[in-house]
């Protein structure tokens, strides 16, 4: 597994910067990925990361990130923190304060993969904004689908590292070692929102707000539905096929 990029400007925000800067690529990337929770999309912005060299930008990341800085109960974070675990999505003014917070990010030279942003109308319309002040063009949405019945399989089986944030599954994507993060040694753990109450909350969320992000995106004819069935690798290789359809070449 490739090293994971250096994420301090996204993770931090304010004026954190990244210590590793984005490698010169001959091609910068500027992706969206939708679906479910547990469709795989954290796992497929890393791997398309590695194969593609953008930064995979996911804003439960920062929520993960925030809460291991300690977020206590009546900030703003320890308030998104409780929502989190119930399954619920946080409102749109505290993730648009966030985004706007990086937006340095989103005119990175190395480019993004967004993931788990925008999930509601207000949030594409804000991303679209910004983008178009900054003159920044999405190349594609890419969006997993998946049937619903694996959804619990993929959530049950998902295992995270409590540091670096990698994303792995007991079956699909084991670690080298049980229980350890093959990328910098750190215990595994369940997302305390990967459990089954908070699922259903979650794909509940998911089913009201995010099919209307990806009806606007398809509009303007950037939506690129892949399925997201079989083993990482697979998806990813299907990812790839279908961008190089599109148009895109997709070696580095
Ligand atoms: P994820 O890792 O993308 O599944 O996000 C974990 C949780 O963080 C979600 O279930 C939401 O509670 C919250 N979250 C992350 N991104 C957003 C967003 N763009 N809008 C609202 N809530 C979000």
């Amino acid at each position: 597994m490739a090293a994971l990029r250096d994420r301090s400007a996204w993770l931090q925000g304010g004026n954190a910067l990244c210590l590793q800067p984005p490698p010169e690529a001959w091609r910068t990337w500027r992706l969206v990925l939708l679906g479910p929770p547990g469709v795989g999309k954290g796992t497929q912005a890393h791997l398309l990361s590695s194969a593609l060299g953008a930064c995979p930008l996911s804003t439960g990341d920062i929520f993960r990130a925030a809460h291991s800085y300690e977020s206590p109960p009546g900030t703003a974070m320890g308030e998104a923190r409780a929502r989190i675990d119930r399954g619920e999505l946080v409102p749109d003014d505290v993730v648009l304060g966030l985004i706007r917070d990086r937006r340095k990010c989103l005119r990175c030279r190395g480019g993004f993969m967004l993931d788990g942003f925008p999930r509601t109308m207000p949030q594409a319309i804000s991303l679209d904004a910004m983008l178009a002040a900054d003159r920044v063009e999405l190349d594609a949405v890419l969006n997993y689908e998946i049937p619903v019945e694996q959804l619990e399989e993929r959530v049950s089986g998902r295992l995270i590292c409590r540091r670096c944030h990698a994303v792995y599954h007991a079956r699909n994507h084991p670690p080298r070692q049980s229980g350890v993060c093959d990328r910098c040694g750190e215990t595994l753990e369940q997302r305390k929102d990967d459990e089954p109450e908070a699922v259903r909350t979650r794909l509940h969320a998911y089913l009201a707000t995010t099919e209307a992000v990806a009806a606007h995106y398809s509009r303007r004819g950037l939506v690129i539905s892949i399925r997201a069935t079989g083993n990482p690798s697979e998806i990813l290789a299907s990812t790839l096929v279908a961008l190089s359809h599109r148009g895109f070449a997709s070696q580095r």
